[in-house]
């Protein structure tokens, strides 16, 4: 027999089908769109980003983490249960479509061949597959309870639902081989198994059974899928696009310039939620509220008020609560909790090291470092709220150019006794060693400095310094938030990187190579850079 045989008509006749099914899909498109569709208004709404460079770096990027689930294996059982539901998912989005295809059009028979068979045989695996994982999903949710995990019985019901349309599929087939054993399923060998034991069943139950099969599976697809927008498993929808638009395969954290000159600009950092661009409340919607980012967290390691999850949770629901609002632009919305001191504290926007630890472990690859930029940027530049010990160090930073106010006149002095040419426009050496505020002024990074400097010699490699022109970075201003005063310190050794024909470059120490490698194209200056 062909599988597209296989048809349940007893319980809503062949003319009818289509009809009862179309009520069905109508009203659960209705109710997802009726989610999803604010939703879309206010990604519509927000700052743009670009995040469609390199289109074919992003198609492999994506199929590394999202199809090959390449970050959920540090956890085997859990990645293994994980990528195995998620395989599953794609493959019996093909059997949904079929499930709904023979209900619209039940007379018409397609018969696939040797393609058919292949694909029954993966589906009825992946039935059990999909089934053993859901099953310790529920297991992990119920008795293990990790405490990263976020529990809800959202998750239960929805890991349910998994298991119901494995049931009903497996079920569905073998209900149709229980009422025709002379016809052979070749493929579908679960169905094939389970079919004798229905034959304990008088015939009418299991004509019952296969319809019941045949409207379980639908009605528990439509159910699950009106459930996506409005819960954390929108990340099913959101992830694999969230992926793509990442931007994980490149360094750095994606800070951007901003442009103090466009008189336009009214807002500078983020201090509403709606001041996020797009692709940073797609990330929102994205979080599975695994955990696996507080496990890595320095931050909430030692103790400090910061749960990466946590933030991106609070920011989504604030994102949700307000979103009428922003469509309405309902003037009373200023009456809501602030964003800043308000649903996240300040604090916890200050514990943060920026350290990336977060994003390095996040199987959908949220992005947490230009989120946390954005909203100090919104307390130091919009609010003039930050630490007292910022004060000091800004000021430093804008007379000295290096955080702890040492004079700029010893910047070079570490360096008297080493014999090391200073950068010379008209006699360049190949390379550049950027010693950064660190190396030229903290006692231990000098003994680094001057180790690195042996090392460089002892290699042969021809290199010089920037003596006392060397500039910090800047990069502790645009971590805590003032990308002004980064501005200024960036903008100043650009214009010394270009005058002097700097291209490549030896860093000390992380920050600068981060800053330098990552930072400062904006500026307009291509760089070389490497670290010791
Ligand atoms: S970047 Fe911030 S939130 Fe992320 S792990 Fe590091 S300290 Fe924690
Ligand atoms: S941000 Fe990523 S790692 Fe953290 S809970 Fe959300 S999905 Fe998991």
């Amino acid at each position: 027999m062909n599988f597209p045989q296989n048809r349940a008509f007893e319980w809503v006749s062949q003319n009818l089908q289509p009809f009862v099914l179309g009520v069905l899909v109508l009203l659960a498109t209705a109710r997802f769109l009726y989610v999803l569709w604010p939703k879309w208004r206010i990604f519509r709404q927000v700052p743009g980003e670009d995040r469609f460079k390199y289109p074919l770096k992003r198609l492999g990027h994506t199929f590394r983490i999202a199809f090959l689930q390449a970050k959920m294996f540090k956890e085997a059982k859990a990645g293994w249960m994980h990528a195995l539901i998620f395989w599953g998912f794609l493959i019996f989005l093909l059997r949904a479509a079929w499930f709904f295809f023979i209900g619209f059009f039940p007379a018409v028979e397609l018969d696939g061949g040797g393609l058919e068979t292949l694909y029954f045989f993966f589906k009825d695996s992946f039935i059990v597959l999909v089934t053993l994982a859901a099953i310790y999903a529920l297991y992990r949710r119920t008795v293990e309870r990790p405490e990263r995990l976020t529990l809800s019985l959202e998750g239960i019901v929805i890991l349910v639902l998994i298991l119901a349309i494995m049931m009903s599929d497996a079920l569905f087939d073998a209900g149709w081989q229980a009422r025709n054993p002379q016809a052979s399923m070749s493929g579908a060998w679960l169905g094939s198994l389970i079919a004798p034991m229905l034959s304990v069943f008088e015939v009418t139950a299991i004509i019952h059974l296969h319809n019941m099969a045949y409207w379980m599976h639908v009605i528990c697809t439509l159910y699950f899928m009106t459930l996506l927008p409005g819960s954390k498993h929108f990340h099913i929808v959101t992830s694999i696009p969230n992926v793509f638009f990442s931007n994980g395969f490149e360094g750095g954290n994606q800070l951007h310039r901003i442009d103090f000159e466009n008189e336009e600009l009214e807002n500078y950092g983020v201090s509403k939620i709606e001041e996020f661009s797009w692709k940073k409340l797609l990330d929102l919607h994205t979080c599975t509220e695994c955990g696996r980012c507080d496990v890595a967290c320095p931050a909430l390691a030692s103790g400090k008020p910061l749960s990466p999850k946590q933030l991106t949770v609070d920011l989504r629901d604030h994102l949700n609560n307000e979103t009428p609002h922003l469509l309405d632009n309902d003037p009373q919305r200023s009456d809501g909790p602030l964003l800043l001191g308000g649903i996240i504290n300040d604090e916890t926007i200050w514990s943060c090291t920026t350290c990336g630890a977060c994003e390095e472990e996040c199987p959908v690859m949220i992005e947490y470092v230009n989120k946390v930029v954005d909203l100090r940027r919104g307390l130091v530049l919009m609010e003039n709220r930050y630490p007292a010990e910022f004060a000091n160090a800004f000021k430093s930073l804008e007379t000295q150019s290096n955080p702890w106010g040492f004079g700029s006149n010893t910047r070079a002095d570490w360096a008297q006794e080493l014999d090391i040419k200073t950068w010379d426009k008209n006699n360049p050496t190949e390379y550049l060693y950027f010693v950064g505020c660190n190396g030229s002024f903290d006692d231990r990074g000098k003994k680094i400095a001057t180790a690195v400097v042996h090392s460089l010699k002892s290699a042969g490699v021809a290199f010089s310094i920037l003596g006392n022109d060397e500039g910090c970075t800047g990069d502790p201003a645009r971590r805590a938030g003032n990308e002004y005063l980064f501005d200024m310190l960036a903008s100043k050794n650009a214009e010394l990187f270009k005058e002097k024909s700097v291209m490549k470059i030896v860093t000390h120490c992380p920050h600068c190579f981060n800053s330098l490698k990552n930072e400062y194209a904006e500026f307009g200056v291509e760089l070389d850079v490497i670290h010791h």
